[in-house]
C-alpha cells in the first residue's frame, strides 16, 4: 500500500498528481561517528524523523508538505581522520541544493526548507547565492535550536551528548548502546580567549577536541526527555511549515510596532 501522502519516498505518481504540494522540505545530515553509542546514521534518523512528524502535524493543520529524500553526507572537514566519516564539502552540497531547487520551481514547488541535522552544515551562505537565480523561497531551520533545550535536558551537549542520544532513544533505541559503553563526551575548549568565548570562530580539529568522537556528557539521557523535547520540536516546526505554505511569496514583509 501507498505510505502517508507527505512522504515522497513512499507515494506513487498517482497521489503526487493529485495533491497540490505547497512547501517541500530537504532533510540534510551527515555520516559520522557520535561517541561509542550511537550510529554513524544518528544525523540522517534524526533529520527523517523530525522532518517527517513536522510534516504529518502540519498536514494535519492542512498544509501540503512534501518531506523529500534526505541526503545523508554532511560537511566533516575537521573529521576526515576518523574512519568512514563521509565529508561532503559545501561547494557540493551547493551544487545539489542548486539541482534539486531548480527542479521544484521547474515543477511549481515555490518553497523549500532545508532541514539540518548536522552542526558542521551551513545553508544561509548558500541559500544567499541561489536565491537571486531561483525561483523557489528558500528557508533554512535547524532542528535541534528551534526550541530552547535547556528545560529538558540537564546538559543539552553538542555532539553525541544527552540531547542527541535521547532523541536517538526515542526515534531508533534499537541501534543505541547501552549507556554503560559511551565515552563521557569530554571536550577541549581552544586555548584562545576568544575563540572560548565564542566571538571568535574556527573549525575544531576533531580528534584533538575529543577522545571518544563525542562532545557532551550522555549520561542523564533518556527516551523519555527525547520524546518530550522531540513534541515540542515537531510542534513548532509544524506550526513553521503551515504559516510558510499558507504564506504569500509577493507579501512577506510587515512593520510592527514593539509592545
Ligand atoms: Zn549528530
Amino acid at each position: 500500500m501507498p505510505g502517508e501522502p507527505w512522504l515522497l519516498s513512499e507515494v506513487t505518481w498517482k497521489t503526487v498528481r493529485a495533491t497540490d504540494y505547497e512547501v517541500a522540505v530537504l532533510p540534510w545530515g551527515a555520516t559520522e561517528a557520535h561517541n561509542f553509542h550511537l550510529p554513524y546514521g544518528t544525523d540522517n534518523h534524526e533529520g527523517d524523523y523530525v522532518a517527517r512528524e513536522a510534516a504529518r502535524r502540519a498536514w494535519e493543520a492542512g498544509a501540503r508538505v512534501a518531506v523529500l529524500p534526505g541526503i545523508p553526507f554532511g560537511v566533516n572537514t575537521g573529521q576526515l581522520d576518523i574512519r568512514l566519516c563521509i565529508n561532503m564539502n559545501p561547494s557540493t552540497q551547493a551544487a545539489i541544493l542548486s539541482d534539486v531547487a531548480h527542479s521544484l520551481e521547474a515543477q511549481g514547488i515555490r518553497k523549500l526548507v532545508v532541514l539540518n541535522g548536522h552542526g558542521g552544515n551551513d545553508f544561509r551562505q548558500m541559500i544567499r547565492e541561489l536565491q537571486p537565480a531561483c525561483g523557489v523561497f528558500i528557508s533554512t531551520i535547524n532542528w535541534w535550536s528551534c526550541v530552547d533545550s535547556k528545560p529538558y535536558f540537564d546538559e543539552p551537549g553538542d555532539h553525541g551528548g544527552e540531547l542527541e542520544t535521547s532523541a536517538m532513544m526515542h526515534i531508533r533505541p534499537d541501534l543505541v548502546l547501552p549507556l554503560s559503553e559511551a565515552g563521557a563526551g569530554k571536550a577541549r575548549t581552544f586555548k584562545v580567549t576568544a575563540f572560548r568565548e565564542g566571538w571568535a570562530w574556527a573549525p575544531r580539529e576533531w580528534t584533538r577536541v575529543t577522545e571518544d568522537t563525542g562532545v557532551g556528557n550522555p549520561a542523564a539521557a533518556s527516551a523519555e526527555r527525547g520524546v518530550r523535547f522531540l513534541d515540542a520540536v515537531t510542534g513548532k516546526i509544524a506550526g513553521f511549515l503551515v504559516e510558510l505554505a499558507a504564506a504569500d511569496l509577493g507579501d512577506m514583509y510587515e512593520l510592527r510596532t514593539v509592545e
